[in-house]
Order: structure tokens, then C-alpha cells, then sequence
């Protein structure tokens, strides 16, 4: 075999023989992951659906109904042998997968065997599900056989019965037979974290192990699997959204871990509706993944952060490529308008606005890449520029040596910056306040140094471009600083009731 997603495409041929005369021209193009054809999303597809119903017909495991389906198999054409080999190699993230209650549509897009090509529908076999995305993305709905019960609505009939609002809260208190849920949240003003956001929100990372030859060990891989699901992003660890402790050992929270901390109420209410290249211009492909019932649901937070890709592409010349303030303003106009028709009564929108790029080239052009750290041959302006000549950089406009392109860029980064600033100063909306705050990575650049810290750190070392977890949580410290202290109703009032929760209910469930 020629590699693994051959392996994939061989397996199933006993079910699905039609497939083998279409699907042999289709082996010798040795199909990548990043573009999986529909030869190899048939085949996920129907290889997960049986796994699924193996277990489902034999009450059993998935792991033990993916053994079942290879013991079933002759030896014959390495078949069997294939069929452990596949097991091996994605078996736990299909077991991951499955355990968390999705189909087999979505196991397959997740480990993207089926993609949706740009222009085409999503082909799916199952009924679709409100997302593709697990619980990394958005706080896990609760209860399977009860639809209506998800993060961030308002509890139905005090969660008496169940917890309809998945935050770990419900039940009656025996002591005086008033609900939890009342005693605790009545009155707390709940509220969750809603972001729309790039790779930067997303939390693009790509860790230096996989590709640092002196520092590759067993261990190096571990996490890649479940990388390359989230399409390398972290959103787990993000600055807005993440609910894990950080991996990098700073002590700053995520704004919904900070949420959850003023308010126990809100635990498990955030959403990071962030793709890899979003900008203004293209966030209206995906905003309806937002999920936010106006009259059911409790208000949200919503932030809105396209931090690069309006100045940012990979173009040969990116000037004419970049958004025009223009542009920007009615393509702004038109999300708040969308949010006000979707967002529940009294929530907050906050505008972020662009960085200057400008520190990237100068922090890093002098340093060693990753890649060159070993034989001191590869530089980050090397690196820089080897992206520009592919064509594939994903930001030609400030990762460049020309410096009046840098400039340039800064510039009209500031112009859009400005705009979003004159919008949230002068529109007016029904359902929710605006406000726009700086993204001010000087600042946080400032702070890490009052740390003893230096500038390159804050940088993703493997693409040379994206803030890193420490950046992100510091970013998140000043933003929720500022809004303590200049729209603290923002953020809604301390929860008096959060240790008798804790008390109560532990964890409430975790995440
Ligand atoms: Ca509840």
C-alpha cells in the first residue's frame, strides 16, 4: 500500500464494489489529507456507519465492534492485515468521535475524508446535525434525547427535572424544596461568550516539535491527531473561548473562564465560531453557525475579531486584494444587522479592532526558523520569503521584506481599525450595545517585557505569524480589564452564590 488513505479506500471494497473500477485511477493519485475526493468520503462513511451499527447490533464498543469488523474479514488481499492497520492508525479518534455522539457524516468531516469543495453543497448521508464541530468549538449540549436542551438558554421550569441548560445545574433543594437553578442563577443576569474570529481566535498552532529534528521523541505526536481535526486550531486553550488550563503555564484566563468564575451560571455558555482565513468579507458564508435562540436563550457577548485577513493575503501584489475601509463599513453593517435580528435582548457587541503587523518582521527577520535552528541556515526572512515566492504566505503585506509594503499595510490596517471605532461610536441597535476596543499588541507587548520576557515570544514560532497562547491570554487580560473598568455591565454582576454551587455541584459537569 502507498499510503495510508489507500489503506482507507481498500477496506470497504468488499461492501462497496461498484467503487473498485472508479475508485483503482484514484490510488494512484494518492490522496492527501488536505484534499480528500468523494472516492475516500464513501468509503469513511460507509466504513464508520458499519462500525456504528456493529455496535449498535451487537450492544458492544465501538473499539470492539471495529475488532468484530476485522476478525469478519478473509486474509486474503492483505484485507484483514489492512483492517488493523486502519484500526491503528484512526481508531481512537473514531472511537473519540463516536463516544461523543456523532454520526458517521461527521466523524468522516472531521478527520476530513469529506470535505465540501467551495461552491458545492455538503454532501452528507445522515440528516445533518447543527454543527460539524465537537465541544472544543462550543460548550457541549447535555442531554441527546432532548434537543431543546443546550448551553446558554433560559432554564425551562427552573430545571426542576433536568438541566436544560446543560450548566450543571438543576435539581430541587431538599432542605426547602426551592429549585437550584432559582436559588443560585435567579437574578444573576447569566450570560455566554460568542466569538467570531480567524486562525488568531481559533488558536492556530503548529507545535515546533513536529518539525524540530533535535527535540523529536515518541512523544512529539501525541496531540496531532486531535490537531489535525480542528484543522490545527486550539480553540480549548484560546484566549476567548478556552476552557482547558493553558499549556504554557500562564496564570491568565480565557474571557469565558473568566465569565464562569464571576458567574458559576454560565458555565459551559461560550461558542468560538472562528475558520481559518475569515475576514469581513467572508464571514457571511459561516455566521450561521452562531446558535442563539432571541427569545429563548440568555443575552451574549458577542466578539467580533477578523484581526489580519482584511489586510492579509498571500498575493504576489496585496495591496488590491485588501478590504477598503469602505467596504469594511458595509460589510460591518451588515453582520451587526444579521446579530440584531439573532441575538437575544440586552446582549453586548464589541468590535475588535487590526494590529499593526508591523512587529512581526521586525522581532523575528533576524532570527533562526525553526527549521533552521540546527545548522544556522534558515533565517525567519528566508523563511518570509520562500512563502512569498510559493504564493502561499499568509501575509505577503507584512511578513515581506519591503518595507514600504509594511507600512502600507499598517496603514490601512489603522483605516479599518478607525472605521469599526466610528461605527460602534455612531450606530445604534435594538438587541444588543457596541463598543470597539483596540487590539493592542503593543501593550501586551510591554507587559510580557515588564515580565522579562521578549517580544518574539509572542509569536507562533513554526508559521512566524500568529500571536501564541501566552499573547492570546494576555490580549484577553486587557480586554477584560477594560471592561471592568469602562462597561462593567458588560460583564454582569459577581454571582454571590458561586461557592454554594461549587459546593453543590463540583465541577457541574465539566466540559
Ligand atoms: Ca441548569
Amino acid at each position: 500500500m502507498k499510503s495510508a488513505w489507500n489503506i482507507f479506500l481498500v477496506a470497504p471494497l468488499f461492501l462497496l464494489l461498484p467503487l473498485r473500477a472508479s475508485a483503482s485511477p484514484a490510488s494512484d493519485d494518492q490522496p492527501s489529507i488536505r484534499s480528500p475526493n468523494g472516492h475516500t468520503c464513501l468509503a469513511c462513511v460507509a466504513v464508520v456507519s458499519v462500525i456504528e451499527q456493529l455496535a449498535q447490533v451487537h450492544n458492544s464498543t465501538v473499539e470492539a465492534s471495529m475488532e468484530r469488523l476485522c476478525s469478519y474479514l478473509p486474509e486474503k488481499l492483505f484485507l484483514k492485515t489492512t483492517c488493523y492497520l486502519v484500526i491503528e492508525m484512526f481508531g481512537p479518534d473514531i472511537i473519540k468521535l463516536l463516544s461523543t455522539d456523532m454520526n458517521a457524516d461527521v466523524v468522516c468531516h472531521t478527520l476530513e475524508f469529506c470535505k465540501q469543495d467551495p461552491g458545492r453543497p455538503l454532501c452528507h448521508l445522515y440528516p445533518l446535525p447543527k454543527t460539524l464541530r465537537g465541544y472544543h468549538w462550543r460548550g457541549r449540549d447535555c442531554n441527546d434525547s432532548n434537543k431543546m436542551a443546550y448551553p446558554g438558554r433560559r432554564p425551562d421550569n427552573w430545571d426542576v427535572h433536568e438541566d436544560s441548560n446543560c450548566n450543571g445545574i438543576w435539581g430541587v433543594d431538599p432542605k426547602d424544596g426551592i429549585p437550584y437553578e432559582k436559588k443560585f442563577c435567579e437574578g444573576s443576569q447569566p450570560r455566554g461568550i460568542i466569538l467570531l474570529g480567524d486562525s488568531a481566535g481559533a488558536h492556530f498552532h503548529i507545535s515546533p516539535e513536529w518539525i524540530t529534528a533535535s527535540q523529536m521523541s515518541l512523544k512529539s505526536f501525541i496531540s496531532l491527531p486531535t490537531a489535525l481535526t480542528n484543522e490545527l486550531n486550539w480553540p480549548q486553550i484560546s484566549g476567548t473561548t478556552g476552557f482547558l488550563d493553558s499549556f504554557s503555564g500562564i496564570k491568565e484566563n480565557s474571557i469565558y473562564l473568566r465569565l464562569r468564575k464571576r458567574n458559576r451560571c454560565n458555565h459551559r455558555d461560550y461558542q468560538n465560531i472562528s475558520r481559518n482565513g475569515a475576514s469581513s468579507k467572508n464571514l457571511e458564508r459561516f455566521i450561521e453557525s452562531l446558535s442563539r435562540n432571541q427569545l429563548l436563550d440568555h443575552p451574549a457577548i458577542v466578539l467580533y475579531a477578523m484581526v489580519g485577513n482584511d489586510v492579509c493575503n498571500g498575493k504576489v501584489d496585496p495591496v488590491p486584494e485588501m478590504t477598503t475601509p469602505e467596504k469594511l463599513y458595509s460589510n460591518i453593517m451588515q453582520t451587526l444587522k444579521y446579530l440584531n435580528s439573532h441575538l437575544p435582548n440586552g446582549s453586548h457587541v464589541i468590535l475588535y479592532g487590526l494590529p499593526d503587523g508591523t512587529f512581526l518582521w521586525n522581532n523575528l527577520h533576524d532570527r533562526y526558523y525553526p527549521l533552521g535552528w540546527l545548522n544556522k541556515d534558515v533565517t525567519y526572512a528566508h523563511f518570509y520569503s520562500f512563502l512569498n515566492c510559493l504564493q502561499v504566505s499568509p501575509c505577503h503585506s507584512w511578513m515581506s521584506s519591503n518595507k514600504t509594503l509594511r507600512t502600507l499595510t499598517s496603514e490601512r490596517a489603522k483605516q479599518l481599525s478607525n472605521t469599526l471605532k466610528k461605527i460602534a461610536s455612531s450606530q445604534k441597535f435594538t438587541n444588543f450595545d457596541l463598543f470597539y476596543a483596540d487590539f493592542d499588541f503593543q501593550e501586551v507587548t510591554k507587559e510580557w517585557q515588564k515580565r522579562g520576557g521578549q517580544p518574539w515570544q509572542l509569536i507562533e514560532p513554526v508559521d512566524g505569524f500568529h500571536p501564541n497562547e501566552v499573547a492570546l491570554l494576555l490580549l484577553a487580560d486587557r480586554l477584560w480589564k477594560k471592561m471592568e473598568l469602562q462597561w462593567p455591565h458588560v460583564l454582569g454582576k459577581e454571582n454571590p452564590f458561586n461557592a454554594q454551587i461549587e459546593q453543590v455541584f463540583g465541577d457541574q459537569g465539566g466540559h
